[in-house]
């Protein structure tokens, strides 16, 4: 499929301009994420969202943002960091459980144009949306997929929320992996670069990571970021991996999918450079937005 080739080759610019998607330039440039959403639809067993101003992690801001105080904390934070060439939102719940992330982005797109719009997401409402995303200017867009195998997924997710109705278990397992892998392919066709993350749960996909790049890779995606689990909730008795297990996922993704290695699971409302000591959030947040 040319369109879906050309989505995986033809992005070299964009990436030495994102922190996320290139290990150089993760250390030269900046992003910010706007923590402008506010639930989730669907329930990740590991997760556990918090407003506080401690926690380094993702899941976690000092609070929820309007998309117009987001827009006002974007013009802030530029002043502050002019290295800032993304505008991301990245929770604390998901992206596109509400549409706030998407009327945040048109007001960016509308007055930075300039800067790459990023989003994150499980990808449950990606393909309803892909066309908005691509209309809005998003150029890069990251899909969390624990697993394309549902009685896998059906450990880690317990539930979903989709078309008013509360799914549990297999089927909500099999339903998340289908829509998942439909937003990957409808979105990449839209010539957006996907960067898929996999959280590394060793006992329960750490075999299966390579499964992961090779149907992503089929449905379009580009990059993969492996993250470790961070046990908490549901899943605080399980272990995270160590040095060399995660190495070995790296590995075994890197047959499908270029391998993003630098990420440091930063809050739902960093600012700053990722690669640098510092973060700019709490000059950002600690005095009140002016009108
Ligand atoms: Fe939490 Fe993200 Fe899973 Fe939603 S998709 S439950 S915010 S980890
Ligand atoms: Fe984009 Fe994800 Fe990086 Fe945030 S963490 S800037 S949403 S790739
Ligand atoms: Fe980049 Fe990882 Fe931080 Fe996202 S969470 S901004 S991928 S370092």
């Amino acid at each position: 499929n040319l369109t879906v080739m050309s989505n995986k080759e033809g992005y070299d610019h964009l990436r030495k301009k994102h922190p996320c998607f290139s290990g150089e330039a993760h250390f030269i440039h900046g992003r910010i994420h706007l923590p402008v959403s506010p639930i989730c639809n669907i329930h990740c067993r590991f997760c556990k969202r918090s407003l506080n101003k401690t926690e380094n992690r993702p899941g976690v801001a000092c609070k929820v943002l309007t998309p117009d105080e987001a827009l006002r904390t974007l013009e802030k934070a530029l002043l502050l960091c002019p290295e800032l060439t993304v505008a991301g939102i990245a929770g604390p719940g998901d992206a596109l459980a509400t549409t706030d992330a998407l009327e945040t982005f048109e007001l960016i797109e509308k007055k930075y144009p300039e800067l790459i719009k990023c989003l994150s997401t499980n990808g449950l409402m990606l393909s309803e949306n892909a066309r908005r995303i691509a209309d809005t200017g998003i150029k890069t867009i990251s899909v969390t997929v624990n697993a394309v195998e549902p009685e896998i997924l059906e450990k880690i997710c317990s539930g979903i929320y989709y078309k008013n109705e509360y799914i549990t278990g297999r089927k909500a397992a099999e339903i998340l992996i289908a829509k998942q892998l439909e937003g990957i392919r409808t979105i990449s066709r839209l010539e957006v670069l996907v960067k898929i993350n996999t959280v590394l749960i060793p006992d329960i996909n750490l075999s299966h990571i390579e499964e992961i790049a090779r149907v992503t890779s089929e449905a379009g995606a580009a990059m993969m970021n492996i993250i470790p689990l961070i046990p908490q909730n549901e899943m605080s008795s399980h272990k995270a991996p160590d040095c060399t297990e995660l190495n070995n996922a790296r590995v075994s993704a890197e047959k499908y999918l270029q391998v993003f290695r630098h990420c440091k699971q930063c809050r739902a409302d960093a600012c700053g450079i990722p690669g640098r000591p510092g973060d700019l959030s709490e000059l950002l947040y600690d005095q009140p937005l002016e009108t």
